[in-house]
């Protein structure tokens, strides 16, 4: 079972190799990871700081398997124990998050379904799968084939936000997810290309809830326990730090801004402790993850960045927001 640790925020760094564009162009290698928690920057004097320090950090050798083990399995794995968990992929467009997160959800989920088949004896499990996506703003259900009108949300008195319609799907057993999954990246795909696009501008949301009781009635485990585990693929962070761009990606510019600067304060006021408001209503991405974020709830963050000198920038970017939510 899940150990409910110390740390409320795990939060980890994975550089991915550099790509083939990358090495033709004869992009230098900017990054070396020191040891397991520690990045440094080897080639540039930088005006603040060339070392980061942070829960993990995975070198572009490192399977995602071991960033799933040490990174995120803790924190997943809480959802068997009743208590509400995310896992974020953070990074700037082809950083690797999609690959980091799918990985990730693949080994959670074996993991979940591997716990329940061992434990379906003596407790009866029911599991709901949701999925959506929000882009400008806009909840789209990714179960649904046909679903352009965007999703209202809802406040519920009992379980807080609610979107409105969401299709949620009770899973029958692994491979009825596996189906789930797939629909949901073909769905996510279809999406972009109708933007005419082929990076992700989208925060992707894939829910799993998890009720469970026991089949025999036990006075020290009578209770039933429910909670949601969220694997969050959020949209590429040079979005917000991105200048305002003219025209038409005026608007989505600045949503997708306030969804992921939204997510930085909430978390970065959630890392210093639980005192003060915390703007969650100021965003659709921090509104559905309320409670995935917030209360005993506890999250694990995967900030991805390129080794590349070209990506610099963007990749000092990612260290110093990986260094907030510490
Ligand atoms: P993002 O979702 O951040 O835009 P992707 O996950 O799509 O980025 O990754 C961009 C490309 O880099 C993909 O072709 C992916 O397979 C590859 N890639 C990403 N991370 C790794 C890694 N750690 N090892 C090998 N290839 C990777
Ligand atoms: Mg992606």
């Amino acid at each position: 079972m899940a150990a409910g640790g110390e740390e409320k925020i795990l939060v980890s760094v994975r550089v991915r190799p550099l790509n083939d564009k990358e090495t033709t162009r004869n992009d230098r290698c900017d990054w070396d990871c020191i040891n397991d928690n520690t990045i440094i920057c080897k080639f540039h004097n930088l005006p603040d700081k060339s070392s980061y320090t942070f829960d993990k950090v995975f070198g572009f050798e490192c399977p995602t398997k071991k960033v799933y083990d040490d990174g995120a399995k803790e924190v997943a794995l809480c959802v068997l124990s009743g208590i509400n968990s995310s896992i974020f992929a953070y990074g700037q467009t082809s950083s690797g998050k999609t690959y980091t997160m799918s990985g990730i959800t693949e080994y959670a989920m074996d993991d979940i379904f591997a716990y329940i088949d061992k434990h379906k004896q003596e407790r009866k499990f029911t599991l709901k799968f949701s999925a959506m996506e929000i882009y400008n703003e806009a909840v789209r259900d990714l179960l649904c084939e046909d679903s352009n009108i965007p999703l209202r949300l809802l406040d519920d008195p009992e379980r807080g936000t609610v979107v409105e319609k969401l299709r949620e799907e009770t899973l029958t057993d692994r491979n009825h997810l596996q189906e789930l999954l797939s629909i949901c990246e073909t769905q996510r795909k279809i999406g972009e290309t109708s933007l005419n696009e082929t990076s992700s501008r989208s925060h992707q949301i894939l829910r799993l809830t998890i009720e469970s009781s026991n089949l025999e009635f036990s006075p020290e485990s009578s209770a039933t326990l429910a909670a949601s585990v969220c694997f969050i693929d959020l949209a590429g962070s040079e979005r917000a730090s991105q200048t305002l761009s003219a025209g038409s990606r005026l608007k989505e510019g600045c949503h997708i801004n306030r969804s992921l600067l939204t997510l930085g304060t909430v978390i970065r006021k959630l890392s210093k402790g639980k005192n003060g408001h915390i703007p969650y209503r100021d965003s659709k991405l921090t509104r559905i993850l309320q409670n995935s974020l917030g209360g005993n709830a506890r999250t694990a963050i995967i900030c991805t960045m390129s080794p590349a000198r070209s990506h610099l920038e963007q990749s000092r970017n990612t260290l110093l927001f990986a260094s907030c939510a510490k």
